[in-house]
């Protein structure tokens, strides 16, 4: 027994230490805590405390103070420089939204967004213009395929009212229909790379640019095919019964929001989807019941439905991708039950979502504090707003005394980089008939951006790559191919 126990403890020790790796160890006060008085002062000994005295980010309307305002206007300034200057070294034929061009574009367009400067407007029309002369017709979604850059084109022109060329923007992503609903392609049906990754793109046209931009009846098609698909796996698999809409990617039925079940419900469930009220309650509810019978007792999912192991907490995979569906569902099936696992997905989020893997939004802190921000949109509590204000900028801007010094990070920096290296080597030949063991050496001495003097590795802030794309052979044939064109 006493081994058994000592097992136990390992296994426990090892898993803290693998937790360590993943995440920072939150070290704020959960909102409760932080806004609470001190108990030794009487209520009315003085006038009521400022959000700045008790350390809250806005007032007790909501309204961010002024302060935190400053402090990340000015940080979006510096990063936007930094990061114009890292793209002179990007690779030119990436167009993706998900790590390319488009989503340059975007984040320009957002900032038009939230700004008005007509010049960030101009700025994103310089993006879009590049991506539509690279446009190379091997994927069809949103964020991975030809879909993100037609979409953001379509938005951006309409915005700029050159009508002709949006159209021919609108044109162009229906074209891509014919591939999308052919029920014999392996196409899967997930966000990244599937048919609900094109139905955002479809979505978002009309989101943007109003209903009828893209014709209703070319939603039907796409959303029917999802559906179709769903049916005939649940049924082969037999499980129509309890999942009636089964999904997989690479033969592996994945729960997240990027590869799985959680992304292609969330679609589903959009109302400019139009999916009829018995499918939802028929097909859609039963399936996201299923699903939500798989989480781990933490609050977080499972990266598949064979996967019992409770570690990424990314919106890739984990709760922060399934909260957004579970948000959803609870606008549409008005049942508690949906929001009560919501909140759930935020306390782990909280708890483990503070994310060493980089800033992104697929497994970064950006994308786990979204979570926060939709969560306070949707119930208007004020944790998840304090959330939000405290897990987004956290890399940034946290005082010293509260946060791991930077150098742990790039510690971190380092052991992924031996792990993409350890990868490399075992990778066979790639396209342009580099073996991974050569791949591997030259990653070891190209990038200027990672060795520094002294043999101190780290990320320079000029360099856009986020230091998680560094774990995965894939992407290390990608980083020789920037290093070079440097
Ligand atoms: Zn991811």
């Amino acid at each position: 027994m006493g081994e058994t126990i000592s097992r136990r403890l390992w296994f426990q020790g090892d898993w803290d230490a693998e937790m360590e790796e993943r995440a920072f160890p939150n070290p704020f006060p959960d909102y409760e805590a932080a806004a609470a008085v001190p108990a030794e002062e009487p209520p009315c000994a003085r006038p009521a405390l400022t959000p700045e005295e008790l350390g809250l980010p806005f007032h007790s309307d909501g309204k961010i103070i002024h302060n935190f305002t400053r402090r990340i206007q000015s940080k979006i300034k510096d990063l936007l420089q930094q990061m114009e200057e890292g793209l002179k070294t990007a690779d030119p034929h990436d167009c993706s939204a998900y790590t390319g061009w488009t989503g340059i574009a975007l984040l320009y367009l957002q900032l038009y967004r939230v700004t008005c400067d007509q010049n960030y407007l101009l700025r994103s029309l310089d993006y879009v213009k590049r991506t539509l002369r690279n446009l190379n017709g091997r994927r069809v979604t949103f964020l991975c395929g030809d879909a993100g850059p037609l979409a953001v084109g379509a938005v951006v022109y309409h915005k700029l009212k050159s009508d002709g060329e949006s159209q021919e923007c609108i044109t162009k992503l229906l074209q891509l229909q014919r591939t999308i609903v052919c029920r014999d392609s392996d196409l899967p049906d997930e966000l990244l790379f599937g048919r609900a990754g094109y139905l955002y793109a479809l979505l978002y046209v009309n989101t943007e640019m109003g209903p009828g931009a893209v014709c209703e009846s070319a939603i039907k098609e796409v959303v029917d095919a999802i559906i179709d698909s769903g049916k005939t796996l649940s049924k082969e698999e037999r499980k129509a019964e309890r999942c009636p809409l089964l999904y997989q990617w690479h033969r592996k039925q994945y729960v997240g929001a990027a590869h799985g079940m959680a992304g292609i419900y969330y679609m589903l469930m959009q109302p400019a989807a139009k999916v009829d009220q018995e499918t939802l309650t028929e097909m859609v509810k039963p399936s996201i019941d299923y699903m939500r019978h798989k989480r781990f007792r933490s609050g977080n999912y499972p990266s598949s439905l064979s996967n019992e192991t409770d570690r990424l907490v990314h919106w890739c995979h984990g709760a922060p991708g399934v909260i957004h569906t579970l948000m959803q569902a609870y606008k549409v099936f008005k049942e508690e039950k949906y929001l009560r696992d919501a909140v759930e997905c935020s306390d782990v989020i909280w708890q483990r979502g503070l994310l060493r893997k980089g800033y992104g939004i697929c497994h970064g802190t950006a994308g786990n504090g979204y979570s926060f921000l939709s969560l306070y949109r949707l119930t208007q509590d004020k944790k998840y707003l304090y959330r939000a204000c405290k897990a987004w900028p956290a890399p940034f801007t946290s005082s010293p005394t509260s946060w791991p010094p930077r150098q742990h990070g790039f510690q971190h920096l380092n052991s992924a980089l031996q792990r993409g290296i350890q990868r490399c080597k075992k990778t066979p030949k790639g396209p342009d008939g580099t073996t991974g063991r050569q791949v591997a050496w030259r990653l070891t001495q190209k990038p200027p951006c990672i060795l520094r003097k002294g043999g101190r590795r780290e990320q320079s802030p000029a360099d856009p790559r986020p230091a998680s794309l560094l774990c995965s052979p894939r992407w290390c044939q990608r980083d020789v191919s920037v290093s070079s064109a440097a």
